[in-house]
Order: C-alpha cells, then sequence, then structure tokens
C-alpha cells in the first residue's frame, strides 16, 4: 500500500465527480492540486460552489488552467506530484455528435499532454475517467472489461476509449501505473445539469414537461457519486499491476420509466412526460459486471438508488431552484 500525504493533481476538480473527489482525497490526508478550465458546457458558477469546500481545506490549491495548453501546464505547474486524477474532459453523449473536433481535443489531446506531463516529470501513477459508453451496443450484458469487441456509438465514446490506449502506450513503454476507470451513470448531488435526472428533477418541481426519449425501457447502471469516489481512491492505492481497465458501477439496472417514478416519490410531484424519439448516440442498456474492481480494489458500491436520489434532493432544493 502506498503511503498517505500523497500529492495529486487533479484535472476536473470543479467538476461534478471532481470537486467529490478533492474532498475525499484532502480527508484522508492528501494533498491535491485541482485544475480546470471552467468550461462553458455548464454554468461557471455551478463549478465555483462546487469547489467552494475544498478550496477552504489548507491542502488544496486551484489553477484554472486549460489541459490542451501543454506550455502553460508546465510552467504553472511546478511542484512534484505522485499522482495525476485525470477527471478533466468534454462530458456528455449527444453534444459529442455537434462538436467531435472539440471533443477530439479536449478529451484526446488533452489526455495526451496530461501523460507527456507524467512522462516528463516522473509521475508514475495515473488514474484516468473513462466511460460505460465504450462498450456501446454490445447486447452481451453484463459487460465485462475483458470483452474484446467494443461497439461505441458516439465520438464521446471514442475519445475515451482513446483515452485507455494511450495509457496503455505509456504503461507499456515507461512504466507509468495507468488505470482507466469506466464510471456507469454518475449520479449525486452536484450532478451536471445536462444529465437526465438533474434535468428531469428541475423541470418536474416547476410543473414543466420532461422529455422522454423512446418508450421509457432503456437501462442505466446509475452509481452514486460516493460510491465512485471510494473506488477511485481504491485505484489510487492499487499496486498489483501496471495496466488495469475497471467497471466502476452497480451491477443493477434502472429502466428510463422506473427512475422517473423514483423521481416522483422522491420530490413528491407527478411527472408531465412528452414523449419523443430515441436520441442518436443513446445506448439501450448499460450495465456493469463489478466482480473485478470488487476482488482487485476492494470496490463495493453500497448506495440504494432511492437513497442516492433522496441526497441528491437535498441538495438540489438548496439550489435556489425553482
Ligand atoms: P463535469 O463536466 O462536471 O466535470 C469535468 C470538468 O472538466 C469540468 O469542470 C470542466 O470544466 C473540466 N474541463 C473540461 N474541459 C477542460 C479542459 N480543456 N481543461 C481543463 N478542464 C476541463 O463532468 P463529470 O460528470 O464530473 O465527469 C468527470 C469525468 O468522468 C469526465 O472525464 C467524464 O467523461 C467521466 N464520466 C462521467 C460520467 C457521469 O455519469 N457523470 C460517466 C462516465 C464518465
Amino acid at each position: 500500500m502506498s503511503q498517505p500525504n500523497m500529492h495529486i493533481l487533479l484535472t476536473g476538480a470543479a467538476g461534478f465527480i471532481g470537486s467529490h473527489v478533492a474532498e475525499a482525497l484532502l480527508a484522508a490526508g492528501h494533498r491535491v492540486t485541482g485544475i480546470d478550465n471552467f468550461d462553458p458546457f455548464y454554468s461557471r458558477s455551478a463549478k465555483e460552489n462546487n469547489l467552494a469546500a475544498a478550496k477552504q481545506h489548507p491542502g488544496f490549491i486551484f489553477h484554472e488552467l486549460d489541459i490542451t495548453d501543454d506550455v502553460r501546464i508546465s510552467k504553472v505547474l511546478t511542484d512534484h506530484y505522485d499522482a495525476i486524477i485525470h477527471l478533466a474532459a468534454k462530458a456528455g453523449v449527444r453534444p459529442s455528435i455537434e462538436q467531435p473536433v472539440a471533443y477530439q481535443q479536449t478529451n484526446v489531446t488533452g489526455t495526451q499532454h496530461l501523460l507527456e506531463f507524467a512522462r516528463a516529470r516522473g509521475i508514475n501513477r495515473f488514474v484516468f475517467a473513462s466511460s460505460s459508453s465504450v462498450y456501446g451496443i454490445n447486447r452481451q450484458v453484463p459487460w465485462q472489461e475483458s470483452d474484446s469487441m467494443l461497439h461505441p456509438i458516439s465520438p464521446y465514446a471514442s475519445t475515451k476509449i482513446s483515452g485507455e490506449l494511450m495509457g496503455h502506450v505509456y504503461s507499456h513503454l515507461y512504466g507509468i501505473r495507468f488505470l482507466a476507470l469506466r464510471f456507469f451513470t454518475v449520479f449525486g448531488p452536484r450532478q451536471r445539469p445536462d444529465l437526465a435526472i438533474h434535468a428531469f428533477a428541475k423541470k418536474m418541481i416547476r410543473q414543466q414537461p420532461i422529455q422522454m426519449f423512446g418508450d421509457g425501457s432503456t437501462r442505466r447502471d446509475y452509481t452514486y457519486v460516493a460510491d465512485i469516489v471510494q473506488g477511485v481512491l481504491h485505484a489510487l492505492l492499487y499496486e498489483q499491476s501496471d495496466f488495469e481497465i475497471f467497471n466502476l458501477g452497480n451491477c443493477r439496472t434502472i429502466s428510463l420509466q422506473e427512475m422517473i417514478e423514483t423521481l416522483e416519490d422522491v420530490f413528491k410531484v407527478k411527472a408531465i412526460i412528452e414523449h419523443k424519439p430515441e436520441q442518436p448516440g443513446d445506448v439501450p442498456q448499460t450495465f456493469a459486471d463489478i466482480e473485478k474492481a470488487s476482488r482487485l480494489l476492494g470496490y463495493q458500491p453500497i448506495t440504494p438508488f432511492r437513497e442516492g436520489l433522496v441526497h441528491f434532493k437535498d441538495w438540489l432544493l438548496q439550489q435556489n431552484y425553482p
């Protein structure tokens, strides 16, 4: 096991998952340098709020930096870092179809820059946020990391596969321990506003219609953010091999229909549903086999879906909605 009190370079620190990871690392006794460029995908003020708690901590440093700007990264980040946790990305499946080049630049070129930074600075641990979307329309479920056929159906998914492959190269050539974590639809306080739970809940409490794409039978393996954070922290300490891919999901799927009904129950409001056709890039189901993460990382998701939604509701209702 690694020593505590590592100095971690955390990218995407102002984001939904990144801000939770920052707080958990600080609570575990690590020092954290967070970077983020406040990408306009959603509001800067939401991201400033995400960062507020970490910024109170003496072990936290923040730099507004763009991961595509390798020159500035090298100039500003002069400390020694024991590990990089790389969560910064243009996230979201549907927008990646509109802006594939921008996704490529941030998610592929940006990741390449960080791997080069790791190589140049002798940082030999790298944890990368990959995504369940890499499996795409693979119909054989639950999905296992050993599935050799990936069937991505969005530019976003293809950028995440690229990140995993680049990590393999750096692990092989330079001995950097590279762990790719495939997150499965993460939810909880601070969830990105584009994601369905957040977008639906906001509309439901305002009594506005929500758009249901397809017939409600698509299924997602929702994973509560604290469970994901636990997996990220375990990955940081993993030492048995130099390259691995892990699913961080729940091995439990919930249909879109059930998700809306649980939101209705938790928020005590009735949804007004507008039916729309399925969206390009959306996969019919995501379903994680988590045996490998459980065996090798000790990953154990513990938060039931409804309980996670209650925590999300408590947070959302403090955010001046409606
Ligand atoms: P998020 O958008 O809240 O966080 C990503 C952060 O990266 C943002 O704060 C953004 O400003 C920052 N960023 C974007 N481009 C940047 C750049 N060029 N330079 C520096 N910072 C930049 O998203 P999230 O949901 O917290 O996702 C975190 C990571 O997890 C992403 O890599 C995402 O692809 C991955 N992921 C998320 C989910 C999910 O369900 N939320 C599922 C699978 C994978």
